[in-house]
């Protein structure tokens, strides 16, 4: 048996995807550009995606940009936005301590090039509080960055009370919505954000296609420059066939959202649930709710995270870690770090993200091993079971 409980990390491609990326492959290999018969049939189909995009998330059409994913939507966000805004004077970018690396690295290279960077802290449930946004916040700021859900805990942060307060303030407001878009409802309009980013191979579309949403009349700079594609914003030719498939992903998505969140979230429930009752010294990482439906961090008292994937991985069972492995140190997850967790279980968590192809038998199954896994590892390591 193989079971896939990594669903934040990347999940399958719906066969609807497969079927249209395949089919644009072949059969549609016009330049979008191009004002022939063969480029009009391509911009169809990225005109089909970009209106499919659009209204999974409740914006127009026009104000979506196709980028290589959400780590490009991200650079582009945070340094578009940043440049856009250059000529105002304001020089001070918000985020917080929990961001994805794409946003954290970013900022790092805005902050040797002159931005004064802030990192909002996390309270021990994963949260970023109002007040403390609220303390942040000057007539300096320009851009605040606030992650929609959390990759690691699945935790989701008050946006709309966040974007709220930095609009007061006269700053742009950014949300990395790449892990919630398609597993909980997004709207732009409700969460009253300017920029938001998304990402296709999170919810059943192709790897290397995402987007940058853009409110009408945000100043953002390209940070592609080239030809005019993407109304001057992105320049590059467009991969058609991905885009088509991100399109018929986020088509499906809209579809099968509430239904689907419901069953995962009744799912993950008692998978945590019974974790918590069969394996002592066990404890569920984050705030069980507000939370996206799929995602369950639990840590494992007495065991390194590293050693829980690779003997789950034995069983055929497929989970993550947040603290990576590097030159023979276990790094401590900066999520669980920031959420002032003490060391040991910053590196004794999994990460299991459930999905669409995820089944209560594979629940079962997951269930039936992890306590000799746990039990087996805690003997090496002398600790109690
Ligand atoms: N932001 C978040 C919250 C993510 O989880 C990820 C991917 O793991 C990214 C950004 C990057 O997206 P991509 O893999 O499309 O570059």
């Amino acid at each position: 048996m193989r079971i896939y409980f990594d669903h934040n990390a990347t999940t399958p491609v719906d066969p609807g995807v497969v079927e249209i990326i395949a089919r644009t492959l072949a059969e549609d290999f016009g330049n979008p550009s191009s004002v022939h018969h063969f480029g009009q049939r391509a911009k169809g189909l990225l005109d089909d995606a970009r209106s499919a995009v659009a209204a999974l998330i409740g914006g127009e059409p026009s104000e979506v940009v196709f980028t290589s994913g959400g780590t490009e939507a991200d650079n582009f966000a945070l340094r578009g936005a940043a440049e856009g805004v250059e000529p105002t004077g304001r020089r001070h970018l918000i985020s917080t301590t929990i961001e994805h690396e794409a946003v954290l690295t970013t900022l790092k290279a805005l902050g040797r090039r002159g931005w004064r960077t802030t990192l909002l802290p996390v309270d021990a449930s994963g949260i970023v509080t109002p007040d403390a946004l609220r303390e942040a916040l000057t007539d300096e700021t320009a851009l605040v960055s606030v992650m929609h859900a959390n990759n690691e805990i699945g935790t989701i942060q008050p946006i709309a009370a966040l974007a709220q307060l930095a609009h007061a303030r006269g700053a742009v407001f950014h949300t990395d919505a790449v892990q919630s878009v398609a597993k909980i409802p997004v709207d732009v309009h409700a969460l009253g954000v300017d920029l938001l980013s998304l990402s296709a191979h999170k919810f059943y579309g192709p790897k290397g296609a995402g987007a940058l949403w853009i409110k009408r009349g945000t100043r953002v700079s390209a940070i592609l420059t080239g030809g005019k594609h993407e109304r001057n914003r992105r320049a590059g030719t467009e991969n058609v066939p991905a885009v088509a498939g991100f399109g018929m992903a986020a088509q499906l998505g809209g579809k099968k959202l509430g239904a689907e969140a419901a069953r995962l979230a009744t799912m993950r429930d008692r998978l945590e649930d019974a974790v918590i009752a069969r394996v002592r010294g066990t404890a569920v990482n984050g705030a069980r709710e507000p939370r996206v439906p799929n995602t369950s961090n639990i840590s494992f008292e007495g065991i390194e995270a590293e050693s829980l994937l690779i003997a789950l991985d034995l069983e055929g069972i497929a989970v993550s870690t947040g603290s990576a492995c590097s030159s023979g140190t276990l790094e401590p997850s900066h999520v669980l770090r920031a959420m002032g967790l003490p060391t040991h279980r910053t590196q004794n968590s999994i990460r299991i993200s459930l999905g669409a192809a995820s089944t209560d038998a594979e629940v079962d199954y997951f269930l039936e091993k992890l306590p000799t896994v746990v039990g087996k590892l805690r003997s090496v390591t002398g600790a109690r079971r």
